[in-house]
């Protein structure tokens, strides 16, 4: 009975993850279809640029849920190396500015002084993408993002903290699922992505969240050396 109930789960899983995916690909690829005769029955709108742009920007889209939804599905773990979290994240930051351009939100990153650990440069970069992205579109007008480093005893603890909407009760419980979103355009796929990443690494991922914004905390162990050191130092 166990296995059964576990082939039906699975089976569950990937009948709502075929659902997902369809609903999402067929959006954009209706809008594009309908651009499309539009311009086959009116050719003098060829000459409006924003039609262009707004298939490209569908098409982009549906690309951009394929490959979030690739990555999650990939079952080949990506290899950690022994690197500090604070070069990753000094590298990541003027990429992470970008986003607020002409925005009324302000970036914070203070790094603790921490130990190497083993991490994948590239799953930390999306991950910490992801979570500062949505604490972003969190904030309505203006905010302020706070990542933060720091070591403790037998870990090292990332940090990021917003000013926004916070997330309901209700939809805490659903967080990680994907293509649960209460965006218009979200995918639903960015915190299902982190919870892979943080599996991967083998750590923890805490939330935090109110009215007066969100606070996600990533706690990763210290690889095996480090801890035995620690543990001579008591
Ligand atoms: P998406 O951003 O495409 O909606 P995600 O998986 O990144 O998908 O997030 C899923 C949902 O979780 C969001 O739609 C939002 O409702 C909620 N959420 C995630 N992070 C935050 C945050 N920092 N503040 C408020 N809500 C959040
Ligand atoms: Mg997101």
């Amino acid at each position: 009975l166990q296995a059964e109930i576990f082939h039906l789960d699975r089976l569950n899983l990937v009948a709502q993850m075929a659902a997902g995916i369809g609903h999402e690909i067929r959006n954009p690829m209706t809008t594009v279809r309908g651009y499309l005769q539009l311009l086959g029955v009116k050719p003098e709108y060829s000459s409006q640029k924003s039609i262009f742009e707004l298939m490209i920007s569908e098409l982009d889209r549906a690309n951009s849920i394929i490959s979030e939804f690739l990555s999650l599905a990939r079952t080949k773990k990506a290899e950690l190396e022994l690197q500090n979290l604070n070069d990753i994240l000094n590298n990541l930051y003027p990429l992470l500015e970008a986003d607020t351009f002409n925005q009324n939100k302000q970036i914070e990153f203070v790094p603790g002084t921490i130990p190497d650990i083993l991490i994948n440069k590239k799953e930390i970069t999306q991950l910490v993408l992801n979570l500062t992205r949505n604490g972003l579109e969190a904030m309505k007008e203006r905010g302020r993002l706070r990542i933060t480093t720091i070591s403790e005893m037998d870990h090292v603890v990332l940090t990021v903290e917003d000013e926004g909407c916070g997330i309901s009760n209700e939809d805490l419980a659903k967080l990680g699922t994907p293509f649960f979103t209460t965006k218009d355009y979200g995918t639903g796929l960015g915190i299902a992505t982190c919870f892979k990443i943080a599996q991967n690494h083998q750590a923890k991922i805490d939330i935090d969240s109110g009215s007066q914004g969100t606070k996600f905390t990533i706690t990763f162990p210290l690889p095996l050396e480090l801890m035995a050191g620690n543990q001579k130092a008591v």
